[in-house]
């Protein structure tokens, strides 16, 4: 993947009939390629520019008339010679466009290629970059606005107050280190900058927070309906998705596989499992079910147990400190109800009140697509290193260890950032990165 110096090329559309298609071509040499197969040359442009003419194959046997954007090295989204190529949407003048380029020494791009590129020649940082992908795989409308301002830097942009503190804290440790004889700026080190920790790891919490949510929106939240068997999971997860998924039956103990389905809620991709009702059996089949169900509890963000409202008895399940929504179904056969409880009724399809639980107990709300923030497991699993970090270092002043101890965490911190943004990132980061994108972009 990392070879920079060399012109790649890519269908950027995908290999179906369609009205038009996207050949991408970028790397120093592409405008001399695109001279040798193009009808117009345009070689020498110092500006952006389109043109309509015919593409050739490297014998000069016409392949279609097509639309062709010129970009000048610096002024295109990979900082390098580029040009893009809409021809009509046949996968064959597609193919025959991007054979065109290799047979004259063109490579065929790579996953992502395009977009690191991009980040290498500094035209965005990692997490623009990532946000190019999670663009392209969100789900929802909100989740799309959401990740469009990371696109636009919104997100990276809450960095910069963090990391410039950081970057003071490091210099004034780093200071009394070198100059132990002043021994004010030692306690300026310490005492000054304990505050300045404290709001540090405040911020890195809201971040946190907020890059949680993030993450759920770009990846869903997967549900388990849990509870005794014949309560009325299978039927809830029809009535949720509209359709009959599950199968419902009143013989207890007939879902035995986990059985999925996904819908959004306010912009928030919701993956439910109907579980195995949970009960010590003697089929062996059900008991493989309960087992399952045991799982899908352990790798879902809520559990939901539901309860049968005309008699409801909880079963014991381990939930480990995860979001857990209790819900009574079968809400059309009690007529006094209590307060505080979440009723539902899958058999009349009222099941609104467990989807808007669910969306109330994970802190969502109606600003979070206007609000920036980090989600993917990389930046978040940076975020806890960072304020991790900075636990230490307020841990070191409080216990009066020495300043170089505080230094090191600090420094942890700040490095934390630059690989946030990219600014320093292992070579490896960066290629799994771009290896989840598609080629072509
Ligand atoms: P599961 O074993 O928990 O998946 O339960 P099922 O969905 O198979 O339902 C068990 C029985 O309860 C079936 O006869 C359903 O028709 C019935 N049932 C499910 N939901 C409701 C409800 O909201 N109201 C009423 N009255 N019956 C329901």
């Amino acid at each position: 993947m990392r070879k920079l110096d060399d012109v790649i090329v890519s269908l950027a559309t995908p290999p179906l009939r369609s009205a038009l298609l996207v050949v991408r071509v970028a790397g120093n040499g592409a405008f001399s390629l695109t001279d040798q197969l193009f009808s117009k040359k345009i070689s020498g442009i110092c500006s952006r520019k389109s043109y309509v003419g015919i593409i050739s194959n490297h014998k000069k046997e016409a392949i279609d008339e097509v639309v062709l954007l010129a970009y000048p090295a610096g002024k295109s989204p990979t900082g390098e010679e580029t040009v893009e190529i809409m021809a009509h949407g046949s996968p064959l003048i597609g193919e025959n466009i991007v054979n065109a380029y290799l047979s004259l020494g063109a490579r065929q791009a790579e996953r992502g290629e395009f977009s690191l590129r991009s980040y290498l020649n500094g035209k965005m940082d990692l997490v623009e970059a990532e946000a190019v992908n999670d663009m392209i795989n969100a789900q929802t409308e909100e989740s799309r606005k959401k990740v469009f301002l990371s696109l636009k830097g919104e997100t990276s942009e809450l960095l910069s107050p963090i990391m410039e503190e950081l970057g003071k804290l490091v210099a004034s440790t780093e200071v009394s280190i070198d100059f132990p004889e002043y021994n004010e700026f030692e306690e300026n080190a310490t005492g000054g900058s304990k505050d300045s920790v404290c709001r540090l790891i405040s911020n890195l919490d809201e971040l946190l927070d907020g890059a949680k949510k993030g993450h759920l929106y770009q990846n869903g939240v997967t549900v388990a309906l849990v509870g005794k068997p014949n309560v009325g999971k299978s039927s809830l997860l029809n009535a949720l998705l509209g359709e009959e998924k599950a199968i419902v039956t009143d013989i207890p103990g007939t879902t035995r596989d986990i059985v999925e389905g996904t819908l959004s809620y306010k912009g928030v991709p919701l993956h439910f499992l109907d579980t195995a009702g949970i009960r010590e059996s003697n089929d062996q089949i059900e008991s493989i079910g309960v087992s399952l169900t045991l799982k899908a509890i352990d790798k879902a963000d809520v559990v939901v147990e539901v309860l049968d409202a005309s008699c409801p008895v909880s079963v014991e399940t381990k939930k480990d400190g995860r979001v857990t929504i209790v819900v009574e179904n079968k809400a059309d056969l009690v007529k006094d109800k209590k307060d505080g409880v979440i009723y539902i009724s899958a058999k009349e399809g009222d099941v609104a009140a467990l989807l808007e639980a669910i969306y109330q107990n994970l802190g969502f709300t109606s600003a979070d697509c206007v609000t920036p923030s980090f989600s993917s497991e990389r930046q978040i699993s940076l975020l806890y290193k960072m304020k991790n970090a900075l636990v230490e270092a307020k841990n070191a002043i409080e216990d009066e260890q020495p300043i170089s101890i505080v230094s090191i965490n600090y420094l942890d911190a700040y490095n934390c950032c630059k690989e946030l943004l990219g600014l320093e990132a292992d070579r490896d980061v960066e290629d799994e990165v771009f290896s989840r994108f598609c080629v072509g972009k």
